[in-house]
């Protein structure tokens, strides 16, 4: 199927042993074992890092820009995830991680989770027009979601909000302000966000909610951590820049925490690939109408177990849910007011999507419906001659993958090891036949 699509997950070829750990895991079945490794269908894969997380021999990788690529501008801007924060205990003040982050090369800081309190503004209004919403509404923030939605149900986009993952709004306010600030020329400012995903990095290579970013790139956690935790140490205070998100921004980076900030009682937290699919399936199924809300995060414990995050996801959950909790008790205002405390984006600049999002349909057999029909008949009945237990040594996640991959032409009936033996037991069985005789009788030559 052809391909026109950026991915930053990418293969190591080399590293790869065949053990077919990743087939198992993957949530959109892109990951076939051919010739020994691992093979990925471009068109099925939404970046999510699960194969990343789960190869043992660290075949999988994420192709993210890196601290090197600062140096190509005047002036560098980090926009630090929320979930950087959870790898460091709550006594590391922010400031002293934005000090940190100067250090490694940049000249300022913006928080994602200051735009996060503009983005949960934004969703709070929307959500009270009520009518004429298809219920539920699916949270916008999690890309690896939007391209799950986008390959696996199509039919759900209309209820993905229209409303732009922070990130993107972080991105387009600190260039704003930092063009203000420095005098400098816009395009000479880099604006990178450091990403717990390479979901992040994907959408920003391709993006599917807006016309043109406002980032530069975004530099992978894990690739910075080491020498950032070596620094961090050392530094007594900072002067880079004052936090100025609240518990409420802060608190989007683990599952949970956009409902909390948005308010939204009504409203369902799903984490894991495979766990939102299920709940898109039962939306698919109208089985959800009365639900005005789904937070939909393709990470378990949402962005703080992200595959480009080094520290153990619950050590990462403890220390985020922790800060959150300090702040919250020095923030005395409700939810409402602490949250306009980011009042001034919230009216500079719109947050909503500039463009509609595409479906990836992933499932299409053939461009042609008369020979598509065919081919599903063919797959039904190559499925019921396999064992249906999915057991993966083929090389196909499931025997039904299996299947299609035959009927496609990816894949030989021998490749299951049930069917292969039933073929080397029958040619046993002839082989082990008396000789028949010239009159194609069998028995002993007189
Ligand atoms: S998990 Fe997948 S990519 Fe990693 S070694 Fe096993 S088959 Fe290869
Ligand atoms: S849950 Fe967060 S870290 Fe994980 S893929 Fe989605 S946006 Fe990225």
């Amino acid at each position: 199927m052809q391909d026109n699509y950026f991915h930053s997950v990418k293969f190591d070829k080399e590293q790869c042993r065949g053990c077919v750990t990743c087939i198992k895991f993957c949530p959109t079945e892109a990951i076939r074992i051919r010739g020994g490794k691992a093979r990925i269908i471009q068109s099925r894969c939404i970046d999510c890092g699960e194969c990343i997380r789960r190869c043992p021999h660290h075949a999988k990788r994420a192709d993210t820009d890196t601290l090197a690529d600062v140096g190509k501008f005047n002036f560098n801007v980090a926009l630090p995830a929320p979930a950087l924060y959870s790898q460091f205990a709550p006594a590391v003040s922010r400031e002293k991680i934005f000090a940190a982050l100067h250090r490694l090369g940049f000249d300022a800081v913006y928080e994602v989770a200051l735009a996060a309190e503009c983005v949960t503004l934004e969703i709070e209004s929307y959500m009270k027009r009520r009518a004429g919403l298809k219920t539920p509404m699916i949270s916008s923030a999690c890309p690896a979601i939007i391209r799950l939605i986008q390959v696996r149900f199509p039919s759900l986009i209309g209820h993905i909000i229209p409303i732009l993952p922070p990130v993107e709004v972080a991105a387009t306010e600190a260039r704003r302000e930092f063009t203000r600030a420095t005098g400098l020329a816009a395009e000479t400012i880099g604006v990178w966000f450091l990403t717990p995903c390479p979901a992040k990095a994907t959408n920003i290579r391709q993006p599917v909610d807006v016309t043109a970013t406002d980032l530069s790139g975004a530099i992978g956690i894990s690739s910075f951590y080491g020498e950032m935790k070596k620094i961090i140490g050392a530094i007594s205070e900072s002067d880079i820049a004052k936090a100025r998100a609240s518990s409420y921004g802060i608190g989007w980076g683990y599952a949970g925490g956009e409902i909390r900030a948005t308010g939204l009682v009504n409203s369902l937290i799903v984490h894991g690939v495979k766990e939102v699919a299920d709940v898109l399936e039962q939306i698919e199924m109208n089985k959800m109408d009365d639900v005005d809300y789904v937070e939909c995060l393709a990470c378990p414990g949402g962005c703080i177990g992200g595959a480009l995050l080094p520290e153990n996801r619950f050590v990462a959950e403890k220390n985020l849910k922790l800060r959150v909790r300090r702040l919250r008790d020095r923030e005395p205002a409700g939810r409402r007011q602490t949250i306009l405390g980011g009042r001034e984006i919230a009216q500079g600049n719109s947050a909503f999507r500039h463009k509609t999002i595409q479906p990836r349909p992933i499932m299409k057999l053939d461009d042609n419906i008369v020979i598509a029909m065919k081919k599903v008949g063919q797959i039904k009945q190559i499925l019921a001659e396999l064992p249906g237990i999915d057991c993966g040594a083929c090389g196909s996640p499931t025997c039904a993958s299996l299947a299609e991959d035959i009927v496609q032409g990816l894949a030989a009936e021998t490749d299951c090891v049930f069917k292969l033996r039933q073929v080397v037991n029958a040619l046993e069985e002839e082989m082990s036949k008396p000789p028949k005789n010239a009159r194609g009788e069998t028995g002993t030559e007189e």
